[in-house]
């Protein structure tokens, strides 16, 4: 299986079957986040417990690249300090301007299924969705 490949069947598989699509019990955080020009809706949730992130998970429709995107930065959130989850999104901001330097690729783990994208200027967005949802709950501005 080549690395296209590869990166589809992460896709499909966090699309089909998305380990964190539920609302999550006594979340500290919870925002909306749409992307218009796909139609994208998403509602974030995440627990913090003393400044981690102990539990998160999403609600909402849109394409298969929105969802996985968010699904699979709930996997790579939960655990971490707010401070490394926004780091996190720098890392993922350079994989989509293709700036990212192969060991920070490696801490994307999953989600660097998504570097194709930084080709498809129309479905960025859609990727970027979870992750600027994320960054606006803890008050950044994108
Ligand atoms: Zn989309």
């Amino acid at each position: 299986m080549d690395t296209k490949e590869l990166y589809r069947e992460i896709l499909n598989e966090h699309n089909i079957n998305p380990s964190h699509k539920e609302p999550i019990d006594n979340a500290t955080l919870s925002l909306n986040g749409v992307n218009p020009s796909c139609g994208d809706n998403i509602t974030l949730h995440l627990k913090l417990e003393n400044d981690v992130i102990v539990d998160a998970g999403f609600e909402g429709d849109g394409c298969a690249i929105s969802q996985a995107s968010v699904d699979m930065m709930i996997d790579l959130l939960i655990g971490k300090t707010k401070t490394e989850a926004l780091a996190l999104a720098e890392i993922f901001d350079n994989m989509i301007k293709g700036t990212v330097t192969e060991e920070q690729l490696e801490q994307l783990d999953e989600a660097a299924a998504l570097q194709d994208i930084s080709h498809m200027p129309a479905r960025v967005k859609c990727a970027m969705l979870g992750w600027r949802t994320m960054k606006e709950m803890f008050g950044l501005k994108n």
